[in-house]
């Protein structure tokens, strides 16, 4: 009747059995059983027959009970699709009553036969009958009167003697774990791991192979790899006249598996079981595919296998097993590339709070640059300073970051900052540096003045004290957890290098600086897609130049600041032209909001008045004269090109003179420019014909032939719907997502942190859009940008450059609309190369 029965099959080469109808052990068990491994005999039930046993519909457990050898003891356990969702514990020794205690007594000696009967009995009161584990506490499993205790215990507490009848022990195994699977704190957890809500469970009754009595008997586990490192490494624990997961337990005298300097090992103690156990894992490694973790018993010397599931492994560990596989031949490249998720790169790119660490969260923010530090708190720049001079890590505190915070930024270990969001100006330098950022972090209480930050629990937290930001995450912890280091190993070198001969779309990096331009060239981005100019000027020394150059009152003054600034610019391009060896590189002319580059503080004020020998009022005047109601919608991009288009002229000759140079030492250098913040054709007209004259004055000056290419960055509402009449203009488009979020939404990017969670909790947007691109309503624009400009300038480049460029679903979004490239910050580039090529495999 079982053979017949697709719900309730025996487990043989050919029986049909699916991970989606039985499960994932069952499944795996139908493999092992094909490899002819010493597979004790097993009988899967499928979800279907599972559901019926919970709604009180019995399969008829004589025939299952009948595949199985008179007198043999059963197991069941679970089989759920996906290893992860979980299931009821296994229920081991099904089938013991007074006649076969009295007969295994005989054949394995009493203390077994007692040890296997007083697990039984505990286990099925425990998980079946439901009762407290307490009511065994004190019982002694092979003592010679555990086994009487044990059943007392059950009668006392059920009123009612301990079932003897097997099939009667089976049906009611069956049925509790069929209705545990449908309990509410099973279904939310496996929900909680991605299960869906009609997520089935398969069951497998599995003759039982003891591991207790005569000769060697006992269980283990054992894997090929560390799960840490993913090294090769024989990994495990054995332990004698043992059952299910007893090796693991953390107070068993357990032997580790192969030679081990930390102790003896089976290898030592049963060499012929080691080594055929050995063979086994090695031969499932291969045709599974996979590297499992195998879970063996051995009987008398002789071994069992009686389960294999896929190893648990770190992210680093997950990189090294898929391209070894690969090396291995045992799965493609292809295939390799597919098991590494794009995030767990991420994570290896950088510093990690250790999974086994304990976290002390204090509050949360938003995740806005990945990897973790740990340092004391420091409220200023100058401190971060003064405490990297000192050698001494520390996190710079601030409400918000700005350009004067960068050298304190870059002296620091972390950021974290009471507002802003994920393209605010902390997020955006912390991503392009590699520095773990949190910002937004509302739930904590920033007091600068008093130099202490209240947590969310009371706790008060003064500068000096040691606090730890984790930018993976958005949390903010107490003290100093555990680390675990960042991971670019050979195996993460191979696995890039596969990726990009699958990549069929661009990759460039966002890079503003010399050090950002190499981090780029490491990971191996193919251009630069965006050079934010304004923030090569966040250095002190510059700075004082740029605010010098803001506050000229005429054009001949602001000329004067700009031949100052015109060397700095040259060297900046000729030093990015060389680290990018003629790949391409896109400057985006000066973008400010200009108030980011003027002091906010009295100190402050008056230091610039100093440098500038100004006296304090005319400084405050100009800075009143300039503030604006709204800068980001204020005089910024082309608007100031446009209006004072002394800057862009001083930048284009800049780029040029740097192109020059550059191309002297052989490089073949075609610098892209691209102008910020369009809204009108004319504004692209004007910009272009200025940057021309530009171009042929310094061709003629040092007579020599250059190229270059102009182009426009898309990211107001009006330049996407207006393309058609850009796009003639340039050689190409690139769409600042940033900005074109902010404006689609009338969302202030520098604001939207405060209620952004809120948001997304009720429901209101799917995600933060800032975070992921929101392909309704920017993608639409997207789309529409893309399609006029191109079929206005069919040889447009097209490009996506705002923070959305490294995600694996703007970047799907971005193939289908066929753009050529997308640009992301430079630790990006891994994540976005292999996500693109699993969108392209
Ligand atoms: C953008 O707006 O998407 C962009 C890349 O520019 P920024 O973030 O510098 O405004
Ligand atoms: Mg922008």
């Amino acid at each position: 009747a079982v053979q017949n029965n697709p719900h309730t099959t025996l487990v043989t080469p050919t029986a049909p059995i699916a991970n989606d109808t039985h499960g994932g052990r069952a499944k795996c068990l139908q493999r092992l059983v094909r490899l002819e491994l010493p597979v004790p005999r097993t009988v899967a039930l499928s979800f279907d027959a599972v559901q019926r046993i919970a709604r009180g519909e019995m399969p008829d457990i004589a025939a299952i009970v009948s595949q199985f050898p008179n007198g043999a003891l059963l197991c069941v356990r679970p089989s759920s699709e996906d290893p992860d969702w979980g299931g009821p514990g296994a229920v081991l020794n099904i089938g013991m009553n007074e006649a076969r205690f009295t007969a295994l007594a005989e054949r394995l000696g009493d203390a077994a036969a007692r040890a296997i009967y007083t697990r039984f009995v505990e286990n099925y009161a425990v998980d079946v009958a439901r009762l407290d584990p307490d009511v065994f506490e004190d019982v002694e499993g092979d003592g010679p009167d555990g086994l009487a205790e044990a059943l007392r215990a059950y009668e006392a507490e059920l009123e009612e003697p301990f079932p003897g009848d097997p099939a009667e022990q089976l049906a009611a195994v069956l049925k509790s774990m069929a209705r545990a699977w449908d309990g509410t704190s099973a279904r939310l957890l496996r929900q909680a791991k991605g299960a869906p809500v009609d997520a089935g469970l398969g069951l497998v009754v599995q003759e039982m192979a003891l591991g207790l009595g005569h000769g060697e008997c006992g269980s283990g586990l054992l894997q090929l790899v560390d799960g840490e490192t993913g090294l090769p490494q024989i990994t495990g624990r054995y332990l004698s006249q043992s059952q299910g997961r007893d090796a693991l337990a953390a107070n068993a005298a357990a032997l580790y598996l192969g030679r081990d300097p930390r102790g003896p090992s089976l290898e030592e103690l049963a060499p012929d079981a080691f080594r055929a156990l050995k063979s086994h894992a090695e031969l499932m490694r291969v045709k599974l595919r996979e590297e499992m973790q195998v879970e063996f018993v051995i009987e008398n010397g002789q071994l069992f296998i009686l389960d294999g599931v896929r190893v648990a492994r770190s992210s680093q560990a997950s990189v090294r097993i898929a391209v070894q596989l690969a090396e291995d031949k045992i799965i493609s490249r292809a295939e390799a590339l597919m098991r590494v998720q794009p995030r767990t790169l991420s994570e290896l790119l950088h510093r990690q709070i250790s999974p086994l660490a304990k976290r002390d969260v204090i509050g949360r923010g938003i995740a806005a640059s990945p990897g973790a530090a740990t340092g004391h708190i420091v409220f200023t720049a100058a401190e971060a300073q003064a405490s990297a001079a000192r050698g001494d890590p520390c996190i710079l505190v601030r409400r918000e970051t700005s350009p004067e915070d960068i050298r304190g930024m870059h002296a620091a270990h972390a950021v974290l900052t009471e507002r802003g969001g994920i393209t605010s100006h902390a997020a955006v330098i912390g991503r392009g540096i590699g520095l773990p950022c949190v910002v937004g972090a509302s739930n904590i209480r920033f007091s600068p003045s008093k130099k202490q930050l209240v947590a969310r629990d009371g706790r008060v937290f003064a500068a000096g004290e040691i606090i730890t930001i984790d930018g993976s995450s958005g949390q903010v912890l107490a003290g100093a957890p555990k680390m675990r280091e960042a991971a670019l190993d050979e195996s993460f070198q191979k696995l890039m290098e596969w990726a990009s001969d699958h990549c069929d779309i661009g990759i460039r990096a966002n890079a503003d600086t010399p050090a950002d331009a190499q981090t780029a060239r490491n990971f191996d981005a193919q251009g630069i897609g965006l050079c934010r100019t304004e923030h090569m000027f966040f250095e002190p020394g510059r700075l004082t130049v740029m605010r010098e150059m803001i506050f000229a009152e005429t054009s001949e003054d602001r000329r004067a600041v700009l031949e100052r600034l015109l060397p700095m610019q040259r060297a900046d391009f000729t030093q990015l032209f060389r680290i990018m060896e003629g790949r391409p590189v896109c400057i985006r002319l000066f973008d400010p909001p200009l108030h980011e580059f003027l002091p906010t503080d009295r100190a402050r004020q008056r230091e610039l008045a100093e440098a500038l020998d100004l006296p304090l009022s005319d400084v405050t005047r100009r800075i009143d004269s300039m503030s604006e109601y709204n800068p980001m919608l204020g005089l910024r991009g082309v608007r100031l090109g446009v209006t004072v288009p002394e800057i862009y002229e001083m930048q284009a000759r800049a780029i040029f003179e740097a192109t020059i140079a550059a191309s002297a030492e052989g490089l073949v250098v075609v610098p892209e420019i691209m102008i910020p913040l369009v809204s009108a054709r004319r504004e692209v007209e004007l910009v272009k014909t200025f940057i021309d004259a530009v171009a042929a004055a310094v061709r003629t000056e040092l007579d020599q032939p250059f190229d270059y290419r102009l182009g426009v960055m898309v990211e107001t509402p009006r330049a996407a719907l207006r393309a058609a009449e850009i796009a003639p203009h340039c050689a190409f488009l690139s769409f600042g997502t940033n900005d074109l979020t902010q404006m689609t939404y009338g969302l202030s990017r520098d604001d939207a942190g405060r209620f952004m969670s809120d948001y997304v909790q009720q429901g209101v947007f799917p995600e933060d859009p800032f975070h992921v691109l929101d392909t309704d309503g920017v993608g639409e624009l997207l789309k529409l940008g893309a399609e006029r400009g191109r079929a206005a300038q069919p040889d447009v480049t097209l490009s996506i450059c705002g923070e959305h460029g490294g995600n694996p679903e703007s970047i799907s979004f971005c193939r289908d609309a066929e753009f050529d490239y997308v640009s992301c910050s430079p630790f990006r580039v891994p994540v976005a190369r292999l996500a693109a090529a699993q969108l392209a495999i």
